[in-house]
């Protein structure tokens, strides 16, 4: 009993040392000009709503005699772990399947995988329109990919279907640790996290979660925040690129998302491990108008990131600007007021979009509306409901009545109290961010009280 809890001591204190040093392997090397951009040629907000689709081949790593501890469905469950991760944002993954490779050497039988010999193993059955997903029962990390941006990472059993796993695939995508230090400190005021830690500005500071995982509770520090060296950190404790514990890998920041989007659309190495697999419908994003005065764009969501698509707009708007996945539009003159569309068709889906959207300042009230009265005479110095009848819209209205006090709403609704008696004239309008529609106007007869008794007797 003694020994088997000095054993169980040891083996902890043990594993320790070896997570302390080697939670993941990967190298942060910087291989080109994606590792410092992060606009390229698309901005985040153009490839946002963006699917890209990831090869992915698995590799199951045997003993000789080609035995393994290591389940046969795990390329199927770390693939559903890598889609559960990645499908918030947009970014899927697609097996092309899985093979063994039977070499005690990198089995549990022998030494694992370590920095000697993993370059050995990346060349092994790799696939260059894939990104290679090999899993071993022992090495010096719990994963390691074959750099920042690249298209081979290991994983071992034991963490093989957990973040960490989604963790060395964000390796692959170019993603940094959220406590990088080669390009320097972040600072926790974020001043510098353009060109320090890991280049990206949504992701705090962090100085290395693996030092403050035993403060965690519920994947998360009581107070928010841990002081290091008298220096104030709120560190993202579910961050996937965090050393935070592997069950508390549970997001991305949207600025890793747009650098991984980034990576993918312009590097050619990943660009070879691209496919198009979504199966969501293209969506366009809403406006409730589009004015003269300024440009509207419109961006297209779940379309595959090598589409083609080809625009084309109703008579009264213009196009500023366009590409694959957005258009930039604004009305064809300060005087256009209706409906108009925005119609997209794409080169490898037959499905279209077609967007109605209102142009110019409010008007369709000119044609449909009419200003009512609540009672069929207006009388003076009493309150009446005056209303706009068919038209749907609640509010945003104004409303300009003569010789009377006015309940002041932008309702469809007023109420007015005459204080002269004979003809007074009521305006209506409708506005929106192009500006004010035209009036509507009808006039009225104020009458006096006693003329309405008079008339029924
Ligand atoms: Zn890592």
């Amino acid at each position: 009993m003694k020994t088997k809890l000095l054993l169980a001591g040891i083996f902890s204190f043990f594993n320790y040392l070896i997570y302390a040093q080697e939670q993941c392997g990967t190298e942060s090397n910087e291989n080109s000009v994606y590792q410092r951009t992060t606009s390229n040629f698309y901005s985040s907000k153009q490839l946002e709503g963006v699917a890209f689709c990831v090869n992915v081949f698995f590799h199951v790593i045997r003993n000789g005699s080609g035995q393994t501890s290591i389940p046969n469905y795990y390329p199927e469950t770390m693939l559903d772990k890598l889609n559960e991760d990645y499908n918030q944002y947009n970014i899927s993954f697609n097996s092309l399947g899985f093979d063994y490779i039977d070499k005690t050497s990198f089995s549990g039988d022998g030494e694992g995988v370590y920095n000697g010999n993993v370059a050995e193993l990346f060349a092994i059955n790799n696939h260059s329109n894939a990104i290679d997903v090999y899993i071993t029962e022992k090495a010096d990390w719990l994963g390691k990919a074959n750099g920042i941006l690249s298209t081979e990472l290991v994983v071992v059993k034991d963490y093989a279907t957990t973040g960490v796993l989604s963790h060395e695939m964000g390796h692959c995508l170019n993603l940094y640790h959220t406590h990088e230090t080669k390009f320097g400190l972040e600072l926790p005021d974020e001043s510098n996290c353009k060109t320090t830690g890991d280049l990206i500005c949504d992701t705090p500071a962090d100085p290395n979660l693996f030092y403050f995982r035993d403060n965690l509770i519920n994947c998360s520090f009581t107070s928010g925040s841990i002081t290091v060296n008298g220096v104030i950190y709120y560190p993202d404790t579910k961050n996937l690129m965090s050393y935070t514990n592997p069950e508390c890998m549970q997001h991305f920041s949207n600025g890793q998302v747009e650098r991984m989007k980034e990576a993918m659309y312009n590097s050619p190495v990943l660009q070879a491990v691209l496919t198009c697999c979504s199966i969501k419908t293209i969506t366009i994003s809403q406006a409730s108008a589009v004015c003269y005065s300024s440009a509207q764009t419109f961006y297209l969501d779940n379309l595959c990131y090598n589409t083609q698509t080809s625009w084309s707009v109703s008579n009264n708007l213009q196009i500023l600007d366009q590409d694959d996945f957005s258009i930039t539009v604004k009305a064809l003159n300060a005087s256009v007021s209706g409906e108009g569309t925005i119609n997209a068709t794409f080169n490898n889906t037959s499905q279209q979009i077609t967007q109605t959207v209102h142009v110019g300042v409010p008007s369709n009230y000119i044609e449909i509306g009419r200003i009512e009265s609540q009672f069929v005479d207006i009388f003076y110095q009493r309150w009446t409901r005056l209303f706009i009848q068919y038209v749907t819209e609640p509010a945003g209205w104004e409303w300009q009545v003569d010789y009377c006090y006015v309940k002041p709403s932008n309702t469809r609704e007023i109420l007015i109290y005459p204080r002269v008696v004979g003809p007074i004239s009521v305006k209506i309008r409708r506005n929106n961010e192009c500006g004010n529609g035209p009036w509507l106007i009808k006039n009225f007869e104020v009458i006096q009280q006693g003329s309405y008794k008079i008339l029924k007797q």
